[in-house]
């Protein structure tokens, strides 16, 4: 296996830059190994198993670093704790992200891939891209808007010849498509309807695409944006400019109540709720891939977590590894020995024979993380403060779920107030 040196660990973060912001800011995605072994998927293929233990080890020590835990710490509390996706679940999803990204795997999704250099429209061969501010001079207004909702995705176009309406186009998208695409996808069918409207004077061959999509026009102008749709974009405006057509782009915001502009809005949004129609876009955004392969690691990872033999104190805090990525953790000693069972109390001294007794110094019963929040006398302070806190929003006793997912901030300082030399 390769060493994890400097470089592979700056890729390793720079791959990880590419992920949704949706985890919380503390949170590690994934161990900094794992680009080297994402890197060697890339060149050997999938050779998770035979480097699984040397890896889980070399981690550990890691996630012993993040969740401040003892030695003895399950590798899958460990994992809880740092908010760190599980190494071999990390690791499968970083090889199906390489595959897709590919065009390998077991995809049959068309995926929306950016298109190929070798595709590329020659740097002379491209059309400029001209944005205006007024088209009252401008024959052919067409307004395009695009439409994302629960009900489906929907790109619609109004065309006017000057102030008179003349014709709307309609298309449907799949359902895993993006805004974005739609309203780019609603450019592309404006652009192509041009020819169609037989306009033959070339004075009056003079059109303007307005749309209230920034994102789509700053696209369009980026050179580097070589995504299929804009290359369409691209491609077709060449195509027009050929033929003695001068079009320009102007951008309108939305809801200012311009006609055609709510037109196409209206059209978009009636075509994606229309079911009957047929889908003329389906290819998926690599970002929505990316995100079901992360919810599907997520799933992954509360399988594993729910039949696990080991960590079963720490599930009683965290049933939920949803509920856990969301929670901001600042993990200290105190928190994850009352968390684990590891470390500090008596009960755990005492099973691995530092001890000879669990019985807590207030000689009610053994020391354990219940035993501490919930009943010991020498902690009574700490307690009525953690009581008077969370009593206003529940009653008490909450269970354990409850300290973490609505009590996290007062339990935290219970824990932290807990002077364990005096319990011992
Ligand atoms: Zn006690």
């Amino acid at each position: 296996m390769q060493q994890t040196n400097p470089q592979s660990l700056q890729n390793g973060k720079a791959y990880m830059g590419t992920q949704s912001q949706s985890s919380a800011n503390n949170i590690q995605r994934g161990d900094p190994t794992s680009s080297s072994l994402w890197r060697s998927g890339m060149g050997q293929g999938y050779e998770v198993r035979t480097q699984q233990t040397e890896i889980h080890h070399s981690t550990k020590a890691n996630k012993h670093k993040i969740a401040k835990a003892f030695r003895t710490t399950s590798s899958e509390a460990l994992c809880v704790l740092a908010g760190t996706t599980p190494i071999v679940i990390r690791t499968e999803e970083a090889v199906r992200r390489f595959n897709l990204s590919k065009g390998l795997g077991d995809s049959t999704t068309p995926v929306d891939r950016d298109v190929e250099p070798k595709h590329w429209p020659h740097p002379v061969d491209i059309a400029p891209v001209i944005e205006v501010q007024e088209y009252e001079y401008i024959n052919i207004r067409m307004f395009t808007d695009g439409s994302k909702s629960e009900l489906g995705v929907g790109a619609g176009v109004a065309i006017f010849r000057r102030t008179e309406f003349v014709t709307q186009l309609q298309y449907r998208l799949d359902s895993r498509c993006s805004n974005n695409q739609a309203e780019q996808l609603a450019i592309v069918k404006a652009l192509e309807a041009l020819d169609s409207l037989n306009i033959d004077d070339n004075n009056q061959r003079t059109a303007a695409v307005i749309t209230d999509s920034r994102v789509a026009l700053d696209s369009i102008k980026n050179t580097h944006n070589h995504s299929f749709l804009i290359e369409e974009i691209r491609r077709t405006l060449w195509k027009l400019e050929r033929t003695r057509w001068n079009v320009v782009f102007s951008w309108a915001k939305s809801h200012v109540r311009i006609t055609g502009n709510e037109l196409a809005d209206q059209l978009a949004k009636a075509a994606a709720r229309d079911t009957d129609k047929k889908i003329s876009y389906n290819r998926t955004p690599k970002s929505t891939i990316y995100k079901e392969l992360e919810d599907e690691a997520m799933t992954k990872w509360q399988k594993a977590w729910e039949g696990s033999p080991e960590a079963a104190l720490t599930r009683q805090f965290f049933p939920s590894i949803y509920d856990r990525i969301k929670a901001k953790l600042q993990v200290t000693p105190n928190f994850t020995a009352l968390i684990t069972g590891h470390g500090k109390t008596r009960a755990y001294l005492h099973r691995f024979k530092l001890l000879g007794s669990l019985e807590c110094p207030c000689g009610k019963e053994d020391q354990n993380a219940d035993h501490l929040i919930f009943r010991c006398n020498l902690l009574q302070q700490q307690r009525e403060t953690l009581k008077k806190e969370t009593t206003k929003l529940g009653p008490w006793p909450p269970n354990k779920q409850e300290l973490i997912n609505k009590y996290l901030k007062q339990f935290m300082n219970f824990a932290n107030s807990i002077d364990f030399e005096l319990l011992q």
